[in-house]
């Protein structure tokens, strides 16, 4: 193990600098195999049975993520929305969740039909007001508080502790998607949350190219066990190439997250002065409304997402979209091409997201290139 004053960088970069006992390999080795053979006394020397309960390739991932989120364990999962729904799954009939009214849209969409189907009370909340989050708990049957933040796609910023405290005091759990803020910006735990969660589809792995999930715990408790028998038995796993992929991309997401953060704060600024934008969502700005709680809560810089709004409605945000080149048109976040996506078309009827709102994944491509199409494009508009 790594000593324990190492920058997160460091650790990241040398995946906790083990090196592999049997070979001296620098990069951990994958396991396809799906089975594990027992001894002669019948007994399992590794405590390795089957692939579903047990991989091998994930160990190195689970353990730099855990160190890297400050928390005594991790679990990766077959994809973000599995992670996420293992959490809700411990939950029992009768119980109650809140949950942010603009958060995710398919797990909202999903946590929606869940609670209906298994008589699990929700109140979608404005995690921004922790008034209204202090409203909405019932003590003794709120079992979970679930965080979004920056929360997609407005990126509004939650108080993890103030919610965290408040939550406590009520006997509930406090979980927070942190794919957008990454370890790199934010430390849930760290502020009083229980379980982090991320989509590693997104920054973890940062190279759009798998399909990952993870949780972690700030403890190793009783709950955290129905989460590690939930994904063994549920069976939501991740494939051991893929781990190994998504290992090689943690390795950079300290440069990918700083770089895209520092481009993503040139552009919002820069936006705001454009004059076909009527507004530019980004916790950087001192304009945003969640500013100063962002300053508090975000180290290193606010991220590599931001929103506009674009003169002229739907109509316009879609057609200035249609004129950018260097920025790709596809739904998804956080890897190192930059993605630009017309919101309201993806989540559909009922969506709270203004309809003239493009959504900007900033990746790593010069700032200079991103800015000139961007302005190409919005410069016919209206
Ligand atoms: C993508 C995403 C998810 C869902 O993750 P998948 O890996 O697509 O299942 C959840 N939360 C946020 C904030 C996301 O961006």
């Amino acid at each position: 193990m790594a000593k324990d004053d190492l920058h997160p960088a460091t650790l990241a970069a040398q995946a906790l600098g083990t090196i592999d006992e049997s070979t001296q390999a620098l990069v951990p080795p994958v396991y396809p195999s799906s089975t594990y053979q027992r001894a002669a006394d019948n007994s399992y020397p590794t405590g390795n049975v089957y692939s579903r309960p047990d991989n091998p390739t994930y160990k190195p991932v689970e353990q730099l993520l855990a160190k890297l989120e400050g928390g005594e364990d991790a679990l990766l999962f077959a994809s973000g929305m599995a992670a996420a729904v293992a959490v809700f799954q411990t939950l029992k009939p009768g119980d109650h969740i809140v949950a942010p009214t603009v958060m995710y849209w398919s797990l909202r969409n999903w946590l929606k039909s869940f609670a209906a189907q298994f008589r699990i009370g929700l109140d979608l909340v404005d995690m921004s007001e922790p008034d209204a989050v202090a409203a909405a708990i019932q003590p003794g049957t709120t079992k979970l508080v679930w965080l979004e933040t920056p929360a997609n796609p407005m990126w509004s910023i939650s108080d993890i502790q103030a919610i965290s405290r408040l939550a406590h005091e009520a006997g509930a759990r406090v979980a927070v998607d942190s794919t957008v803020a990454t370890p790199v910006l934010t430390q849930p735990l760290a502020l009083g949350a229980d379980l982090v969660m991320h989509s590693a589809t997104k920054y973890l792995n940062g190279h759009s190219d798998l399909i990952a999930g993870a949780l972690v715990t700030a403890k190793t408790d009783d709950h955290w066990q129905a989460l590690v028998k939930q994904r063994a038995q549920g069976g939501a796993v991740l494939g051991p190439f893929e781990a190994a992929m998504l290992l090689r991309g943690m390795r950079t997401l300290h440069v990918r997250v700083c770089a895209s953060s520092a481009t993503a704060l040139l552009l919002a600024e820069a936006l705001e002065r454009h004059p076909a934008v009527e507004a530019v969502l980004y916790p950087g700005l001192a304009s945003f409304p969640d500013h100063e709680l962002a300053r508090k809560q975000m180290q290193g810089g606010f991220g590599g997402m931001l929103s506009i709004r674009v003169k002229g409605g739907a109509r316009a945000a879609i057609d200035a979209a249609a004129r950018l080149s260097v920025w790709k048109r596809a739904t998804s976040l956080g890897g190192v091409e930059s993605l630009v996506e017309h919101r309201a078309s993806i989540e559909g009827e009922g969506t709270p997201v203004p309809d003239n709102l493009l959504r900007l994944s900033v990746g790593l491509e010069a700032f200079e290139d991103l800015w000139e199409d961007l302005d190409q494009a919005l410069g016919r508009v209206g």
